[in-house]
């Protein structure tokens, strides 16, 4: 059967109402037909849901189709990105052991993997993303975990992810990929060599605005360790979330294809615009980066970047005369958004952490939307034409 075919209909488990879409369990337990029974359950001899806060249908069914797409031997929802990454270091790592993290990743990402992760004797060394033999110098002997994001938040930078996974898997280091941004129809990390991928579901997966949540993925021994993390400390998705996720997966493809499309044309509308000077895209032909783009990626994704010609006056004229973007701390929706790290994302970064990953105070981040593409681009058009 069809990845496709699947999703939409080989996951589907009908109750007994014989309704045609799966129904929103809200229910916090789920019974047992006898004490027997229970105690085989929670004995862990049969397989029954017990409590939301660690097996629901809902969240069932989001992550078998996600599972599907990244082609994955099981997985577990969560209910945020950030709670994806919390539940990873947590019910994987101890104190002492190190992480080697790429310097490119969303500010909270770095501020978990530092910040808190430090109180707790657990340190993390960080290199770019691209350069492997800093990857390799940087690994210690008691380094458990290697962590990227590719395509990276906010510059688009890329990792190789067969070289990282080079790296890693004689020395049994976990690779934990971050693909929020190209999304399973794009890569899939775990086909590359990756352990663990995780996302957040708030971005592209549900795509439309509505609600948060986050997955990890990856072998069924790593995935038990998060299960019974979250399992006693009730880092769970609502049912909710993960039934509005489970419906918003179904047109995941058809929605990255308009995305991809119509961020192709504004690339080339800005690449030759006078006021860009550097622009920031996977599959920019001129990037040093585009052989191995076209390798890991189908499509060039739905983000692009680019910094404009002057300083932050010049940057915020641009944002606040844009109308069919929207200013809003989000992205992967189907309404264009435009961003600017530096005093949002990537604002708890120091100003010479922001330029070590490349965030300049005139950059832009573009998450483009599937609106008609000419209105796209004629609103770029009269943002830039405003000096
Ligand atoms: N990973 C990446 C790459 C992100 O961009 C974000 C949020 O912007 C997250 C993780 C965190 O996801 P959430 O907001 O669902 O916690």
């Amino acid at each position: 059967m069809q990845k496709k075919t699947q999703l939409i209909r080989g996951v589907f488990k009908q109750t007994s109402y014989q309704e045609h879409r799966s129904p929103l369990f809200l229910n916090s337990s789920f019974t047992f037909n006898s004490a027997e029974e229970s105690a085989q359950v929670f004995g862990g001899e049969k397989d029954a849901y017990i409590y939301s806060r660690f097996s629901n249908p809902n969240m069932t069914e989001w992550i078998d189709k996600l599972c599907i797409l990244e082609e994955a031997e099981t997985g577990l929802a969560t209910p945020s990105g950030m709670a994806a990454l919390q539940t990873i270091v947590f019910a994987l790592l101890e104190q002492g052991d190190h992480i080697v993290a790429s310097k490119a990743v969303f500010g909270n990402n770095k501020y978990v993997l530092e910040h808190i992760l430090s109180k707790f004797g657990i340190h993390c060394t960080w290199v770019d993303i691209d350069q492997y033999s800093q990857w390799e110098k940087a690994i210690q002997p008691n380094t458990k975990l290697f962590f990227v994001e590719t395509p990276s938040n906010p510059t688009l930078s890329l990792a190789d992810l067969e070289q990282l996974s080079q790296l890693s898997k004689p020395r049994e280091i976990l690779l934990v990929v971050d693909n929020t941004f190209a999304t399973p129809i794009l890569q899939n990390p775990i086909k590359l060599g990756a352990d663990i991928v995780l996302h957040s579901g708030t971005k592209y997966l549900d795509g439309q605005g509505r609600v948060l949540g986050g997955a990890i993925l990856g072998e069924k021994k790593w995935i038990q360790l998060c299960f019974d993390y979250q399992r006693r400390t009730g880092v769970c998705i609502s049912p909710f979330n993960a039934w509005i996720l489970s419906h918003s997966i179904d047109t995941l493809e058809l929605r990255i294809k308009e995305h991809c499309y119509n961020t192709e044309k504004i690339f080339y509308f800005l690449k030759k615009h006078p006021r860009v000077k550097d622009i920031f895209y996977p599959f920019d032909p001129d990037s040093k980066q585009y052989d191995l783009a076209k390798k890991q990626m189908k499509m060039g994704g739905g983000l692009i970047g680019f910094t404009i010609h002057g300083d932050l006056s010049d940057a915020t004229k641009v944002l606040n005369s844009l109308n069919c973007f929207s200013l809003t701390a989000n992205l992967g929706d189907i309404k264009s958004i435009a961003t600017h790290p530096s005093s949002t994302t990537h604002a708890k970064l120091s100003k010479e952490e922001q330029l070590k990953q490349g965030i300049n105070p005139n950059y832009i981040r573009l998450s483009v939307g599937i609106e008609g593409i000419d209105d796209l681009i004629n609103d770029l058009k009269q943002a830039l034409s405003k000096n």
